[in-house]
């Protein structure tokens, strides 16, 4: 059974590296992908029964076969951090060392992103929940693919719809396109845009790993998160 999911998984892993090689993988202009309908209510149904919803969440992302990228995985990453958060914090797809990490954000991206949340008084993990848009690694660690986005988004809903953070953060260029809907544009030009996602407003920023290979995006990170740390603030005070 062991060889026959080896064999399985190498077949996968040629099969994707040619499809790669033809398409280049996912890229940009994909109008036939459509959100899901907004929808900002949270049923009180929901809200009851929170922990056990994203305990739930959590078992099904964890054993899912719904796309190819099952056979690719260590660790399909669930997410984690606060259960009441401030900020839900969104990346693209998981890296080698995230997969073996079985967490988000592992490293040094991680480390940097944690400075981050420090320089604008939250802390990370008490305030802030992490995960991805597709939750597990591609082969060859390429982008993943409109068809594996969209068997993957439902679970991003529902953990969104359980956590009902202040903000989200979208940290380069997959989640901010996939959650803004647009993508058309790079994170350039996302970032001085205005979204929400399902009502709950949109942060769009570079990602750590953008930001340590060119210090230039230090500044408008800084920008951003400054905005980000407004639309808490805000609504908090109208809470
Ligand atoms: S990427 Fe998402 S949809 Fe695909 S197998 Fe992993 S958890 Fe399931």
């Amino acid at each position: 059974m062991k060889d026959r999911n080896s064999a399985i998984k190498k077949l996968m892993d040629f099969v994707y590296l040619f499809e790669d090689y033809l398409h280049s993988g996912y890229r940009r202009n994909h109008p036939e992908f459509e959100l899901p309908p907004v929808d900002s209510t949270i049923s009180p149904e929901v809200k009851m029964s929170e922990n056990t919803k994203l305990t739930g969440i959590k078992k099904r992302i964890q054993t899912c076969t719904l796309c190819y990228l099952h056979y690719n995985r260590k660790n399909a990453l669930a997410g984690g951090g606060s259960e009441n958060p401030d900020i839900v914090i969104v990346g693209g797809g998981p890296n080698e060392e995230e997969d073996n990490a079985g967490e988000g954000f592992a490293g040094m991206a991680g480390n940097y992103l944690k400075k981050w949340i420090d320089a604008i008084h939250f802390s990370l993990p008490e305030q802030c929940f992490i995960c991805n848009i597709v939750r597990c690694r591609s082969p060859q660690n390429r982008e993943p693919r409109i068809e594996e986005i969209k068997s993957c988004l439902p679970y991003f809903d529902e953990q969104i719809m359980v956590l009902n953070p202040k903000v989200i953060l979208a940290l380069g260029r997959i989640p901010g396109q996939v959650l803004s809907g647009d993508f058309s544009k790079e994170v350039d030009e996302l970032r001085n845009l205005s979204f929400d996602y399902k009502g709950i407003p949109l942060v769009i920023t570079y990602h750590p790993d953008s930001v340590l290979q060119d210090s230039n995006l230090r500044k408008p990170v800084w920008e951003d998160l400054k905005k980000l740390s407004k639309i808490v603030e805000k609504r908090t005070g109208s809470q």
